[in-house]
């Protein structure tokens, strides 16, 4: 149990991402002294959001560069601060060559990397790891037998690894690491918020987040024959910035919080942007038959093994320790795909259709 000073500078690694950019401004519209890490400081697509947040608010921003993969860079940026909250990782399910590369080692030697300054950093005295439900589950047929297909905070991913779902077995590695060296002492205890597919209005146009990509497929014509029968766990983006800082300030916060309002499939998330848009937009009507999207999977970047296990297995979630423990209420997950959609439209990654 920690009692966090809110006069001392927090620490937010991965500033510029997408969830990170509304921990950075919660935290500064609250007054506080925010530590943002970014790989480019001088880049300006990546911190002009969060300086004008800056410049709008009570708080103080104090920009640092810092890659994960970097040994040492977190420790100038850490010093003086008791709460550490780290997001930094990559989110991508396609385009990588290698994955281990691109996914696995910055995730897992990034954490310990984190990790190891808290570690020096006699300051710090609880860390807010950004996991994610990837850490609970492999592929949604995971959960066939789990009543209700719905998974809780006991569940870990054991199905995922560099060659299967590399950023599920990314985001699983780095979590069982943060705990296996948070047993080691007693100064500082972890908070892990593992949330599901974050939706809402992004404060950056430079993210490459999973979240926007998906997003994208909806306006872009991708799904326009119709959509794979996936279900997802979404969260607002809004309540997962929240839930972090909830988090990092309640003495009693402990062990992972699941954030997931609520499962939704492809075809789900059409209607709701249809019930919004209109038919304007090229949003799915019908599923995919899961043979023909096996079939045809590879050309879309995905394994067959990957439609076979996920493709028509629902999978939910409990969010009642996010709930009861952090006081989370989560917002319609329906307008936060429409805000989302929006705010695509009107930055120019989905073209207007009028
Ligand atoms: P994002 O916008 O792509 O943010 C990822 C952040 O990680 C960026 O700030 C990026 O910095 C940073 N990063 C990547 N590689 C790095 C490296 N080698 N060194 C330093 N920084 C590095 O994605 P996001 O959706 O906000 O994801 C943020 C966190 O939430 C991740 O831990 C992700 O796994 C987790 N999460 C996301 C979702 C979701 O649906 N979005 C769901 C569950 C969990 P640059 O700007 O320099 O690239």
């Amino acid at each position: 149990m920690s009692l966090i000073n809110p006069q001392a500078p927090i620490l937010v690694t991965g500033a510029s991402g997408y969830v990170a950019g509304w921990i950075v401004k919660k935290l500064l519209e609250a007054g506080h002294t925010v530590h943002a890490t970014v790989r480019d400081p001088n880049k300006a697509s990546s911190v002009a959001h969060l300086q004008k947040v800056a410049d709008a608010s009570t708080g103080t921003l104090k920009l640092f560069k810092a890659d994960l993969l970097d040994v040492g860079a977190f420790a100038e940026p850490m010093i003086g601060c008791e709460l550490v909250i780290h997001t930094a990782s990559p989110f991508l399910v396609t385009g990588f060559k290698d994955a281990n590369e691109a996914l696995v080692r910055p995730a897992l030697e990034g954490t310990r990397n984190v990790l190891q300054s808290v570690n020096a950093t006699d300051s710090v005295r609880r860390v807010v790891l950004t996991s994610s439900v990837a850490a609970t589950f492999g592929d949604n047929w995971d959960a066939r037998d789990v009543p209700g297909n719905r998974l809780d905070e006991t569940f870990w991913n054991t199905t995922s690894s560099v060659d299967h779902q590399p950023y599920l077995y990314s985001k699983t590695v780095a979590e069982q690491e943060a705990w296996a060296m948070q047993k080691t002492q007693s100064r500082w205890d972890l908070v892990c918020i593992n949330p599901g597919l974050v939706m809402g209005p992004a404060l950056t146009t430079n993210s490459i987040s999973a979240s926007i990509t998906t997003l994208q497929q909806f306006g872009d014509g991708t799904l326009a024959m119709g959509a794979p029968c996936m279900w997802n766990g979404l969260v607002d983006v809004r309540d997962v910035a929240d839930a972090h800082i909830i988090a990092g300030f309640k003495p009693e916060a402990n062990g992972r919080y699941i954030l997931c309002a609520e499962s939704l499939t492809l075809l789900d998330m059409a209607a709701a942007l249809r019930a919004h848009f209109g038919s304007k937009y090229p949003f799915p009507r019908m599923t995919v038959p899961k043979i023909l999207f096996w079939l045809v999977s590879p050309f879309y970047g995905y394994t067959r093994d990957f439609v076979w296990r996920n493709m028509g297995w629902p999978i939910h979630f409990n969010n009642a320790r996010s709930r009861e423990g952090l006081g989370i209420q989560y917002r319609d997950v329906r307008q936060s795909v429409c805000e989302h959609f929006q705010q695509l439209i009107d930055d120019g990654l989905v073209k207007r259709r009028d």
